[in-house]
């Protein structure tokens, strides 16, 4: 499938905005931290709120990427702004669109990484699937982010600035005086893109605060959902910090396939994580914690095992996400048969449980759910070592 050419590839020339040589980028500060950098750079005290205020509403309700664009301040204002400041995104090096209307960026960052965002659209929502790393320090073995060797945490301006990027990419700001349009294209956040969000906790709580911030993007903690592979020590934080929803990549019903799949289990193990999923505050029907469970042919998807995941989850509300694998160059294993996923399904929906199938979306352009990988990062550990340290034998040469 991933040998299907992209429909669209395009290399944008958008103006250029990484963070120029001195000057501080605005995006991703908090409106404390903005207060502070206003002051220091001469903004009265009395004055500062207000002006963090408006400049917070120009770049994220308007959209604004200069200074100029900010008519409600003095002139001489904005002038002195654009001399210590810049509102900086990431730069789109390309862009793909999937015959879906999946839309795939690629995206550089200070120092050449690269990372990779999705806009997924859908009827009634669009979801964009962001990173919260560059690669991942974890090694889940079907998962193609985790060959890749090169990582560093993500800015909150990087994280936010991946939000930004999509709506000036979709057109989606506001028009001054034009009739506001409630239609939201950037509808849902869900950081499952690269990386592990709760091994870069305090950059991702910073950015998803703007995120929510109802004077900017105001996207509500309940259309933003946060997937982890498992870090219990950090999940209550999720949920008091932050506040929005979970998703937790479970994919196996035994600790024993579950250690080779998602090796962090070796850490906190099923048992582990299941209590503190249990403590998650708020839990409720309306939040429930989704489930995401990777069909794999063979290794965990039989009857017994989606019988064994319900009698584990029994009693916290959830839903259970079944993702066919998707596959990647390389990859030690194969998609299970739809056959089989339905079957799996339907036990797990028979038990109580909502059990929706995850239509794989913008698999022409390998923008699905764990193929992310940038492009450039070459260096990537060979099939058979992958293999090998999943502790199986490779589904092909
Ligand atoms: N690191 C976080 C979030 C990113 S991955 C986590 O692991 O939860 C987002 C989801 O895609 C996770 O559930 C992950 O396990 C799943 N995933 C990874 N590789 C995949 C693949 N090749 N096919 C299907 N799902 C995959
Ligand atoms: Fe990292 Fe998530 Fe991939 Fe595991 S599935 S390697 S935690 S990105």
């Amino acid at each position: 499938m991933s040998a299907t050419p992209p429909i669209t590839q395009d290399v944008l020339t958008l103006p250029r905005k990484l963070p120029e040589d001195g000057l501080r980028n605005l995006v991703g500060l908090t409106r404390a931290q903005m207060m502070e950098a206003l002051i220091a750079m001469g903004t009265p005290e009395r004055q500062a709120r207000m002006r963090v205020g408006q400049i917070w509403q120009w770049i994220y309700h308007w959209g604004a990427q200069d200074f100029d664009a900010m008519t409600n301040l003095a002139k001489a204002y904005r002038a002195q702004l654009a001399r210590h400041f810049t509102i900086a995104r990431p730069e789109i090096v390309s862009r793909q669109i999937s015959d879906d209307g999946t839309r795939k960026y690629l995206l550089r960052i200070a120092g050449g990484h690269e990372v990779e965002a999705v806009y997924i659209p859908e009827e009634s929502r669009g979801t964009l699937c962001i990173s919260s790393q560059v690669g991942c320090t974890l090694t889940c073995s079907f998962c193609h982010t985790g060959t890749q060797k090169l990582v560093r945490n993500l800015t909150p301006a990087e994280i936010v600035g991946q939000v930004l990027v999509a709506r000036d990419d979709l057109g989606e700001w506001p028009v001054p005086g034009a009739p506001r349009d409630e239609t939201r294209l950037v509808s849902n956040v869900v950081l499952m893109g690269m990386g592990e969000p709760l091994y870069n906790f305090d950059n991702v709580r910073d950015a998803m605060k703007v995120v929510m911030d109802g004077e900017g993007l105001s996207i509500s903690r309940r259309r933003i959902t946060l997937s982890t592979s498992g870090v219990v020590p950090e999940i209550a934080r999720t949920a008091s910090e932050i506040g929005c929803l979970l998703a937790v990549s479970f994919h196996a019903t035994t600790d024993e396939v579950r250690d080779r799949l998602v090796p962090i289990n070796k850490r906190w193990n099923i048992q582990t994580l299941l209590d503190a999923l249990r403590d998650y505050p708020r839990l409720s029907n309306s939040e429930r914690i989704t489930f995401e469970y990777v069909m794999l042919k063979g290794v965990n998807d039989s009857d017994a095992d989606a019988r064994r995941l319900v009698r584990l989850i029994a009693g916290i509300p959830a839903k259970i996400n079944l993702i066919p694998f998707n596959e990647w160059p390389g990859a030690p294993y194969e998609r299970s048969d739809w056959a089989r996923i339905e079957a799996f399904a339907d036990i797990v929906h028979k038990a109580g449980y909502a059990s929706p199938i995850r239509t794989p979306r913008g698999e022409d352009i390998m923008a699905a759910c764990g193929q992310l990988k940038s492009a450039t990062e070459r260096a990537r550990r060979p099939a058979a070592q992958i293999a090998a340290e999943a502790g199986i034998a490779p589904s092909r040469p």
